[in-house]
């Protein structure tokens, strides 16, 4: 196998989980949304840590049953009260006013305001995430305790944002592996200062390109940081012959968060990708969950649409809507911790070194066991690594490789980490007791 780990999960967990938060801490002031120079802006940073392409596709292009929207920018919004105090204050919280409001500046009466108002009751101290992408409207988000505080007939409300025809701007870094088949891998960045729903995925995705880029991989791999649903279904749209080298893929959200690992299953239910990711989290001796697709969530809602039906799967913590934090300000700094960042960095890496060593191979002996004292596989030890080779597992492989069962067939059907039956496999093709099939 060409990839090699480049963390020691022991030590260098804590390290990589440091980076990931430290990237999450740049980005999360930045007002993002589907389109405009907060995701400009965000692929800018991420620039820093790898190479991408930045694609800028114009408004009104068509893309299946969707239209590229207008590009949306705002400066300043604000509503003050008589005495020209700010109440509520898009430069202190960017959540503060509803993603793709028109502008507007007038005099509104609390009547007529509180119609565009929203807030939480339940929470009386966070602020909700809005956003009213595919219908010209405009709206303020702010607390209970603020809104409770509004007592006046009239107030002055200013949205300073201008929605026009422009662009829709996605990120794409491309690593080229020894096969064309590429690894699709997927995360949405239109959230503006929202931690674990948006900014968790992107730090994930990034950090996984970057090690992977130092390394020799067999697969390609692909990159996306995109608008969620428009950016997917767009690049879609305009890559739907690259769509059919996409062998594996997935879609990163929410990773940050204190809960046991999610993995939601391609529409397929038994790809390469959910076997694989099954069997690293059953193997991971930690508590986590995997569910079955279903047609709402993030991206692999496209990638998943019958006329794609491709193999991508979600792999998060908490799933959306199940933590209270979700879409409101409480999703921030302090909701994310930097060990599930790590542990997230290291169980997507595990998925993908099952991906990159799972191959067919044929036992080159296979009219009875071969013998392998006198080869020196009893008790030997592994070519690159110090550890034992798995008797166990060798006699797996042996009996199992037949052309038509995988590494990680066997290593199901074994009970057995899938790096130990690669690690078996390496040390008899070694001794020619296999041949790649
Ligand atoms: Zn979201």
């Amino acid at each position: 196998m060409d990839v090699v780990c480049p963390i020691d999960p022991l030590t260098g967990s804590k390290e990589i989980g440091m980076e990931m938060f430290r990237l999450i801490e740049r980005l999360y002031p930045i007002c993002r949304s589907i389109t405009g120079n907060g995701v400009r802006e965000t692929l800018k940073i991420l620039k820093d840590y790898i190479r991408l392409e930045v694609h800028e596709v114009p408004s009104g292009t068509q893309v299946f049953d969707w239209t590229v929207p207008k590009e949306w920018n705002i400066s300043d919004a604000y509503l003050k009260n008589s005495k020209g105090k700010k109440v509520i204050d898009f430069k202190k919280s960017n959540l503060s006013v509803v993603s793709y409001s028109h502008p507007i500046k007038k005099l509104i009466s609390l009547d007529e305001l509180k119609k565009h108002l929203f807030t939480l009751p339940d929470h009386p101290e966070w602020i909700p995430y809005r956003t009213s992408y595919y219908q010209e409207d405009w709206g303020l988000c702010l607390s209970q305790k603020q809104f409770l505080e509004l007592d006046e007939r009239e107030y002055e409300v200013c949205i300073d944002s201008v929605l026009e025809n422009g662009y829709l701007t996605y990120g794409e870094y491309y690593i080229q592996g020894k096969e064309k088949e590429e690894v699709l891998i997927s995360c949405h960045i239109c959230h503006p200062s929202l931690c674990n729903d948006n900014l968790s995925g992107i730090a994930l995705a990034t950090h996984l390109a970057q090690k992977l880029s130092s390394t020799t991989t067999r697969y390609s791999y692909r990159f996306l940081f995109i608008p969620g649903t428009i950016g997917a279904i767009t690049w879609l749209a305009m890559n739907e012959n690259r769509a059919t080298l996409i062998k594996h893929g997935l879609v990163f959200t929410g990773v940050g968060d204190s809960g046991n690992i999610t993995y939601k299953k391609s529409r397929r239910g038994n790809a390469e990708i959910d076997r694989a990711a099954a069997h690293v989290l059953q193997h991971s001796n930690r508590p986590h969950q995997i569910i079955q697709f279903f047609p709402y969530g993030y991206d692999e809602r496209q990638y998943c649409s019958p006329g794609f039906n491709l193999p991508v799967g979600c792999f998060m913590r908490t799933p959306h809507g199940q933590y209270q934090e979700y879409h409101t300000s409480a999703d921030n700094l302090g909701f994310i911790k930097i060990e599930s960042l790590a542990d997230s960095f290291i169980s997507a890496w595990m998925i993908f070194q099952v991906l990159e060593g799972n191959k067919k191979y044929k036992n080159t002996n296979p009219k009875c066991e071969p013998q392998l004292g006198k080869r020196k596989l009893y008790d030997s030890v592994g070519g690159q690594s110090k550890r034992v080779i798995d008797q166990l597992a060798m006699l797996w492989v042996l009996n199992m490789s037949d052309g038509l069962h995988s590494l990680l067939d066997i290593a199901i059907i074994a009970e057995l980490p899938f790096s130990s039956i690669r690690l078996a496999a390496d040390s008899l093709l070694e001794k020619k007791l296999l041949s790649e099939f």
